[in-house]
């Protein structure tokens, strides 16, 4: 989500008629947008703004003008704490605001001049902010996408209502919000014309997808997805990420009867123990969610799962962990992310006296990775010798091509540029844990 917030950023500036700088020291506004959903990643934006706070003092020490930016969920979360911890920043703005950049530009750059003839006051803190939820959506106020790309992302929900008590998320992207029907099939006709052959629905809960049709009618991700897949031009569709008891049987029915859903879907199951489970308040039973993977497989035979999960939730004891170790062995997941449990201020589970040990939390993640990592390579293996459809739309560094199978594997070639953004017949001549190697 962060990817399609920072593009659609991107979108917006260029239509101010700003250009993409390659380095920092290149640019005249940096926008840096972050993530609050685990401790390391909040915490990672102070030090990256420290090492911005040297670049501005050395590019205003030169008389040139500098324009620094923080967005997304730390903003949100740490509200005027950004502006107190990182005084020079310019302009901070939470994610449902950022159809706001251009005002905020505009704003900073008149308090800056304003600033600058007010010779007694020049170490005032003049930086901006914005952490509304406005009642307007941001999303009828975004540019249409600038870019050629093949493969393309798509924000179609957004929030949560859930409340998992170990995360940000519902109070930092606010409540649950589905985009009509008819504004996701115009952003993708929109990505279509800059060339999107696979497109990517977004969401933090994505199958809870509701949108309203023209009639007024809320409608569901499989029928949002029935639609997009009447749009000749797309070939693959995603959506990501899904909650296992928004499954409904519309969007199962849709794995069943359309070709061009991927046959790969990110189902984190986030612990494999009911005590864990009802204790994080996520709404299902290890049973309930195996009998869901069944029914997907029924549905689509050759479905490959993802998942994510925690570790060392607080209480979670070692035969809890133990049965997060069956659910990876029953599913056979061919890929997952995997976390260890970070307390985040404000959220039920951070203020539970039950915390797990920072030590055991390690040991867990570290046996839970290598289990996952010899699922991963295995599935990865056995596509050794056979030919698979890649979707190759980047470049690797040393002139490669690099691009995705249907199940999100990815995939080196060397090939001509004329595979470029197409899908194509890959011959896999080689697998590691994280990718694949081929020939055309
Ligand atoms: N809506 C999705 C997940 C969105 S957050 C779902 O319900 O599955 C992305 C992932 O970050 C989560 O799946 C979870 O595994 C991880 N995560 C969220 N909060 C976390 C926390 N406090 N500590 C560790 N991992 C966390
Ligand atoms: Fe966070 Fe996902 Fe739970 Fe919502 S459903 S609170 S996004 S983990």
């Amino acid at each position: 989500m962060n990817v399609y917030d920072s593009e659609k950023m991107l979108d917006i500036m260029k239509n101010l008629g700003y250009q993409t700088a390659e380095t920092p020291e290149e640019a005249d506004m940096v926008l840096l947008n972050t993530c609050h959903i685990r401790e390391k990643a909040a915490e990672k934006v102070f030090s990256d703004l420290g090492r911005l706070k040297s670049l501005k003092q050395t590019r205003e020490a030169e008389g040139k003008d500098f324009i620094l930016a923080v967005t997304g969920c730390v903003v949100q979360a740490e509200d005027n704490e950004i502006l107190r911890r990182a005084p020079y920043v310019d302009i901070a703005l939470g994610p449902q605001a950022y159809h706001k950049l251009p005002e905020m530009v505009a704003k900073i750059i008149r308090k800056k001049e304003l600033n600058a003839k007010d010779k007694n006051n020049n170490k005032k803190n003049i930086g901006v902010i914005n952490t509304d939820f406005p009642t307007d959506s941001k999303f009828d106020f975004l540019p249409a996408p600038m870019d050629k790309k093949s493969n393309a992302f798509l924000a179609i929900q957004e929030g949560c209502d859930k409340f998992c008590a170990y995360c940000v998320v519902p109070y930092t992207r606010g409540i649950e919000y589905s985009r009509p029907v008819e504004d996701v099939l115009k952003e993708a006709r929109l990505l279509v014309e800059k060339g999107a052959i696979e497109i990517n629905l977004l969401g933090q809960n994505v199958n809870a997808y509701h949108g309203e049709d023209d009639s007024g009618k809320e409608r569901s991700l499989g029928y949002l997805i029935r639609k997009i897949a009447e749009i000749d031009e797309i070939k693959r569709i995603r959506y990501t990420t899904s909650y296992p008891s928004e499954m409904d049987e519309e969007i199962i029915e849709a794995h069943r009867d359309i070709e061009k859903i991927m046959p790969y879907l990110h189902l984190p199951i986030q612990a494999g123990s009911d005590n864990v489970l009802k204790a994080m308040n996520r709404r299902y039973s290890v049973k309930q969610y195996m009998e869901l993977v069944e029914k997907l497989r029924k549905a689509r035979p050759d479905i490959g799962f993802a998942s994510d999960f925690i570790v060392g939730f607080p209480g979670e004891s070692d035969e809890d962990f133990k049965e997060t170790l069956k659910v990876v062995n029953d599913v056979d997941y061919i890929q997952a992310y995997s976390f260890k449990y970070s307390p985040r201020p404000g959220t039920p589970a951070a203020s539970l006296k039950n915390q797990v040990d920072e030590k055991i939390k390690i040991e867990r993640l570290d046996i839970l990775q290598e289990l996952l990592n010899q699922k991963q390579l295995q599935f990865n293996q056995s596509f050794v010798g056979k030919k698979v459809p890649v979707l190759l739309d980047s470049k690797g560094s040393q002139g490669q091509l690099i691009g995705r199978t249907p199940y999100m594997q990815n995939v080196h070639v060397k090939a001509e540029d004329k595979y470029l953004d197409k899908i194509t017949d890959v011959e896999i001549v080689k697998a590691s844990p994280n990718a694949l190697s081929g020939k055309i």
